[in-house]
């Protein structure tokens, strides 16, 4: 399974082969922010979360659509630029 990563606020993907630590180590070392993530949810779980007027964190958590956790980590509506 891809892993995913959050790149200076950008969800991006690990291309199949590449160990995520060390490309995370790398890009840190060239100064960007990067953190570990999970997959990011499909359409119908985006959707869902909307119609509910609920979302989840990048690490899981519940929060507000348009806000962050009690960890500050954005809702994936937000990492993903879709409000
Ligand atoms: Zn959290």
């Amino acid at each position: 399974m891809a892993q995913h990563i959050l790149l200076n606020g950008s969800v991006r993907t690990i291309k199949a082969g590449v160990n995520a630590d060390d490309a995370i180590a790398s890009l840190q070392a060239k100064g960007h922010t990067v953190e570990k993530i999970k997959s990011p949810p499909g359409i119908k779980t985006l959707e869902r979360w909307v119609s509910e007027g609920d979302c989840k964190a990048t690490d899981g958590c519940r929060c507000d659509p348009d806000g962050t956790c009690e960890h500050g980590k954005k809702s994936w509506l937000l990492v993903l630029g879709m409000i």
